[in-house]
């Protein structure tokens, strides 16, 4: 492995704190789509939607007969999918530093759970579409999909019986997808802002894995990291902003490749490596 991992190294031996922020790209290689690519767009009758316009509380106020299809073929794509080696990879590397790792991810996938990452470390900042709440905020509750929900196909719609069954248990209000909408503005209690803030002032090092960097909150993750001096590697097929910001500091590391081929090799250095000192 490349010699300018030595800071990444020195971190864990000497008991420093490790923050990953991670997007798509980790859980592209389990089939889920990215938005960038096709497979993001959804169309309506004759309209093609972009997740952009799809993904907003503007559109889902207005047409949640359209916005829930979307939800719930994405959800089948991400429920029928499984952890990569990339995820497992993860799972080590918090078995190996327990509490001085935490997981920031975008993805809302629910993937990282699965593979066995802890609840109590992963801060799921865009919440997690097999969930859902109140989209008028009656209560704060978190639900799962009803069982009875149907399956749309790609591009399909809803079923008769749906909009009845994703009703608000307690105030028959529409509930929502539990994620962080384009339009929307991240908090602690729902998306755990503050504390992915902390997450990232206590960094000594920093994995980012697959993110484009097109949001607000992974963004200043890594500027405050950087400001205060972590080590940072991103690891990604593109040129991405985090890789221009490991490029800009002594102690930053581009890794140009897959999660999937790359996560498992770094992690195993970084644990076996930093045992050998
Ligand atoms: P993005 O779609 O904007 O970018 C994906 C990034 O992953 C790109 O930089 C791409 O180069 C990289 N990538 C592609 N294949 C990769 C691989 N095999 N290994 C490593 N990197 C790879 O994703 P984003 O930055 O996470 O932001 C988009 C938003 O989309 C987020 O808010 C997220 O909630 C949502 N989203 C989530 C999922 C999911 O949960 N799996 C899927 C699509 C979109
Ligand atoms: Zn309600």
């Amino acid at each position: 492995m490349n010699e300018n991992l030595r800071p990444a190294l020195d971190t864990i031996r000497n008991g420093g704190r490790v923050a990953v922020l991670t997007g798509a790209g980790i859980s592209a290689e389990s089939g889920i789509p990215t938005f960038r690519g096709q497979d993001g767009y959804w169309t309506v009758g004759s309209r093609e939607y972009h997740p952009q316009e799809l993904a907003t509380w503007a559109m889902f106020s207005r047409h949640p007969e359209r916005v829930w299809p979307w939800y719930l073929y994405r959800r089948s794509i991400c429920a029928n999918a499984q952890p990569n080696v990339g995820h497992d990879a993860l799972v080590r590397l918090e078995k190996h530093l327990r509490d001085r790792f935490t997981l920031i991810t975008q993805n809302v996938d629910g993937l990282h759970i699965r593979a066995g990452n802890s609840l109590e470390r992963t801060y799921e900042i865009h919440g997690n579409l097999h969930r859902r709440r109140c989209a008028e905020s009656c209560c704060p509750e978190q639900w799962a999909i009803p069982e009875g929900v149907s399956t749309p196909k790609r591009n399909g719609t809803l079923a008769n019986d749906d909009p009845a069954l994703l009703r608000c248990p307690r105030c028959d209000a529409w509930t929502r997808p539990h994620v962080l909408w384009f339009d929307e503005c991240y908090d602690e209690e729902k998306y755990r802002y503050e504390s992915s803030l902390n997450v990232a002032v206590q960094a000594d090092l920093l994995i980012v894995v697959g993110t484009s960097g097109a949001t607000n909150l992974p963004m200043q993750v890594g500027a405050i990291a950087a400001r205060r001096g972590a080590a940072i590697i991103d690891i990604n097929p593109t040129e991405n902003p985090f890789s221009q910001l490991a490029q800009r500091i002594p102690s930053g590391v581009v890794l140009t490749g897959s999660a999937g081929t790359i996560l498992p090799t770094l992690v195993d250095h970084l644990i076996h490596g930093s045992d050998d000192a």
